[in-house]
């Protein structure tokens, strides 16, 4: 049996025929779009159409197995965001916590 081309438009959007779903590496493009999307809108401030693209880049990025890509830029870009907090604020609530300088007092070591 025979394949029969099925040219479409590249899905990041690039504007490329293409056979199958993507130009070689255009895949990693659109990923960075959905992710990008889907960040928008998990934002406080975020409209209502962003947060419902968000969702729709979030479903997008599951069906493709993406999610995973999505958590790690969620969470270095959430890092990002709470150095960026820390700067303007003193506190970030729900982020770290102080960590003990001094105070643990050292264990006198155990002689034999
Ligand atoms: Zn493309």
């Amino acid at each position: 049996m025979s394949e029969t081309p099925n040219p479409r438009l590249c899905l990041c959007g690039c504007g490329a025929t293409v056979n199958r779903e993507f130009l070689p590496g255009h895949d990693a493009k659109l990923k960075g779009a959905l992710i990008n999307a889907a960040l928008a809108g998990e934002a406080l401030d975020a409209s209502k159409a962003v947060k419902a693209a968000g969702q729709q880049a979030a479903a997008t990025l599951a069906a493709r197995g993406w999610t995973a890509h999505l958590d790690k830029s969620r969470v270095s870009r959430g890092a990002k965001a709470a150095r960026a907090a820390a700067r303007s604020k003193a506190a970030t609530p729900g982020g770290t916590t102080e960590a003990p300088e001094q105070g643990a007092q050292a264990e006198p070591p155990a002689t034999d």
